[in-house]
């Protein structure tokens, strides 16, 4: 060490130290800003980037000239990370949805399905009735029970997305037939799902609240047609999606004409075994508190068994659902479709009586 510095206390050396850091930390700044010009000059000509040759020819410059102490091992080891770091820096921002809060395709507040509001500050709703709808006398009876109950919109599938071809694949058109039909003659509102293109017309004309099913989130070409029909529309959330996909699949509705969206969350698929999917109410949060969109808990396809929805039923409500759907067969045991967590009548009634404010009505 030089008698120079031996005479400077440790404290002043230091000093310096602080001072040159500071010099490079403005070096490296002004050398990360040139390099996003150049970046920004290369993307513009379809350059590609990072150029290593020109990397190589850097450092073998800088060693040339290098008066030590540093060593060359240094030198290489630092420009290694100065030009990995550059490079990632100069990506340019991207805007991140997520953190942006706000959606401006998709519209805040309530969406009316008939006369009944859905999110938007009103009482939450309940969308009950079969899996499938399997017969008019098996329809008629549910929704005149559901009805008095005072029940106002009614599922029932027609065309299944069944997982296996052997499984029953509903009535398809016909089913649509009975669905509307019994549920017009109670005065109450039809949800069922739309699976193909193919359908949308008769799927739009029978029923009151077009559902988007799990399945079909990801299916783009079906959610830019809907975006052109006059119909609300309850969109369920892929059990492998993100909510930033969910929304994204939401954005394609809004901006292909419909903004009447309901979202619905049905439970994601994890590693766990004894609940058929995973309620993530973490999302039905997120939704309620970031977006403000309507959002409704399917607890019967998220749970896939009976004892546990009426507690996933009183927590959906309590992160800020919306509204919820169960699934409610006459007689769930002989079910065509999801016989083990479809709701008889007796233990429909004691959710209800549980869940809502009888004079309220959902
Ligand atoms: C349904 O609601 O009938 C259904 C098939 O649900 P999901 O699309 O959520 O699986
Ligand atoms: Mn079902």
């Amino acid at each position: 060490m030089s008698k120079a510095f031996e005479q400077q206390g440790v404290e002043d050396l230091r000093k310096e130290i602080d001072q040159l850091n500071h010099e490079i930390l403005a070096l490296l700044n002004r050398r990360t800003t040139l390099v996003k010009a150049v970046r920004a000059v290369k993307d513009a000509e379809g350059r590609a980037m990072p150029d290593p040759g020109r990397e190589v020819a850097q450092v073998q410059t800088l060693l040339l000239e290098n008066p030590g102490p540093v060593t060359a091992k240094s030198i290489e080891r630092i420009y290694r990370e100065i030009f990995r770091s550059a490079v990632e820096d100069s990506v340019p921002e991207r805007p991140t949805p997520m953190l942006a809060g706000s959606r401006p395709m998709l519209r805040r507040g309530g969406v009316m399905v008939g006369d009944v509001q859905v999110g938007g500050g009103a009482k939450p709703v309940m969308i009950a009735g079969p899996c499938s709808v399997e017969s008019a006398e098996q329809m008629e009876e549910t929704v005149r029970f559901l009805t008095d109950m005072g029940v106002r919109l009614i599922r029932g599938g027609c065309f299944k997305p069944r997982t296996s071809v052997f499984s029953f694949q509903g009535l398809g058109l016909e089913g649509l037939q009975i669905l509307s039909d019994t549920v017009k003659r109670h005065g109450a509102m039809s949800v069922t799902e739309l699976t193909s293109i193919e359908h949308l017309q008769d799927t739009a004309a029978g029923a009151d609240l077009i559902q988007v099913g799990a399945r079909s989130m990801f299916n783009y070409e079906l959610l830019k047609k809907l975006g052109e029909v006059q119909r609300p529309i309850l969109l369920k959330r892929h059990f492998a999606a993100t909510v930033e996909e969910w929304l994204m699949a939401a954005e394609y509705l809004a901006g292909h004409g419909n903004d009447r969206i309901i979202l619905c969350e049905r439970g994601i698929r994890t590693f766990e075994t004894q609940t058929r999917n995973t309620l993530d109410l973490s999302a039905v949060a997120l939704i309620k508190e970031r977006y403000d969109l309507p959002v409704v808990v399917d607890v019967s396809h998220a749970a896939g068994r009976r004892d546990i929805l009426p507690a996933l039923a009183r927590a959906a409500l309590a992160v800020g659902a919306d509204g919820l759907m169960v699934e409610v067969h006459p007689n769930p045991a002989l079910a065509l479709s999801d016989s083990q967590q479809q709701l008889g009548f007796d233990d429909f009634s004691t959710l209800w009586a549980s869940l809502f404010d009888r004079r309220g009505g959902c």
